[in-house]
């Protein structure tokens, strides 16, 4: 059951707490859904029990409301304003221009995977992101990549936190390494893993440390031997090479939820 009073997962102090959209309402999660646990979509596929409904979006309620009130008019409205840009010009690849503050985005997205999370905790990954978004170090720059993609799946929202994945077989698709977490929603996939370099996709920390001012990106992002990939990718157990052989979590740890509309 989710408390009204605890500590908050972005800024530590105890107090109420209040309810976060992940991703933020702006980005599309206010609609009427069903929505699931990574657990049971990977025993029930079909999706024909135990589902959970929200009349507008997936929520959590694990930030204050003044933390809540930062991440929407500060950071949100930037990366609501970067996926209108990438939606108007879906169809082609696409150059976003330097009216973009990249920082803000990596900042909206921090923000709401520290709000993902089944109660109040700090994993070590969890106070990078903290430090960083609230300007206290920015060393996950040259530590951790938060790697941007763009997503075709119109009807997903995939949020999972804190898990790895593998890969046995040959001729299929790289996969990042380490502990990931995702979060999901058209158009876009952000994944934050340790520093790697990654041959789809833009590293938004690398990105904001090389001082760069335009970034790509592209349609073949989500794309492997002309096959779209899963709208849970890597997460998707498949013996065709375009998924992971297996994945592994704890579930005291992960906040998963996958959005069917
Ligand atoms: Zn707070």
């Amino acid at each position: 059951m989710s408390k009204n009073y605890d500590y908050c997962s972005i800024c530590g102090d105890y107090g109420k707490l209040s309810h976060d959209h992940i991703p933020p309402q702006s980005c599309g999660n206010n609609q009427d859904v069903y929505f699931y646990s990574f657990q049971q979509f990977v025993s029930d596929p079909k999706l024909q029990f135990k589902k959970t409904h929200s009349q507008n979006g997936v929520k959590n309620k694990n930030i204050c409301g003044k933390c809540n009130n930062v991440l929407g008019s500060k950071y949100d409205v930037e990366l609501a304003k970067l996926r209108n840009i990438a939606i108007s010009s879906i169809d082609g690849d696409t150059s976003l221009d330097k009216t973009i503050d990249t920082k803000k985005i990596v900042k909206a997205i921090f923000g709401h995977f520290l709000s993902a999370t089944p109660y109040y905790q700090k994993s070590v990954f969890d106070n990078e992101m903290t430090n960083y978004y609230l300007d206290k170090k920015n060393s996950i720059l040259k530590n951790y990549s938060l790697f941007m993609f763009l997503y075709p799946h119109k009807d997903t929202i995939f949020v999972f936190k804190n898990y790895s994945v593998g890969q046995i077989f040959q001729n299929a698709v790289s996969l990042p390494v380490g502990m990931l977490s995702s979060l999901y929603f058209y158009p876009f996939a952000f994944i934050f893993m340790k520093k790697q370099k990654f041959d789809r996709g833009i590293d938004l920390l690398e990105f904001i440390r090389s001082n760069n001012k335009l970034f790509e990106i592209k349609n073949s992002d989500w794309i492997f031997n002309n096959k779209l990939l899963s709208p849970i990718w890597p997460c998707n157990p498949e013996d065709d090479g375009t998924g992971s052989a297996f994945v592994m979590y704890n579930e005291n740890l992960a906040k998963n939820s996958i959005l069917k509309h």
